[in-house]
């Protein structure tokens, strides 16, 4: 896994919102999301991850979570992002 040059800054005691969206259609069953980050992804009998607690987007047909997260969080989302080779894991900031 590549290594993080620039890490997200926080102010200590910060958290940010998230949205994680997931299009989990055009998942290939890698596994390497629940294997970063098993608190936020679980592979299902059907071969493809489980995004926990989503809900999906009915427009889009994509999963989506907003949550709350620290630094430590926040890269553990990140990593799984980076880490599933078909890139169909997005994490982005809100306001
Ligand atoms: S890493 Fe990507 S392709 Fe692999 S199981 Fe997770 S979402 Fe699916």
């Amino acid at each position: 896994m590549k290594k993080r040059i620039n890490p997200p800054k926080f102010s200590k005691g910060r958290f940010r919102r998230v949205k994680v969206i997931y299009d989990r259609e055009n998942c290939i069953g890698a596994g390497s999301c629940a294997v970063v980050a098993p608190q936020f992804w679980k592979m299902k009998p059907d071969g493809k991850a489980n995004l926990l607690n989503s809900k999906i987007n009915k427009k889009t047909g994509n999963y989506e979570l907003e949550l709350e997260v620290d630094e430590e969080m926040l890269a553990i989302l990140k990593d799984s992002e980076d880490a599933c080779p078909v890139r169909v894991i997005k994490v982005i900031e809100i306001k």
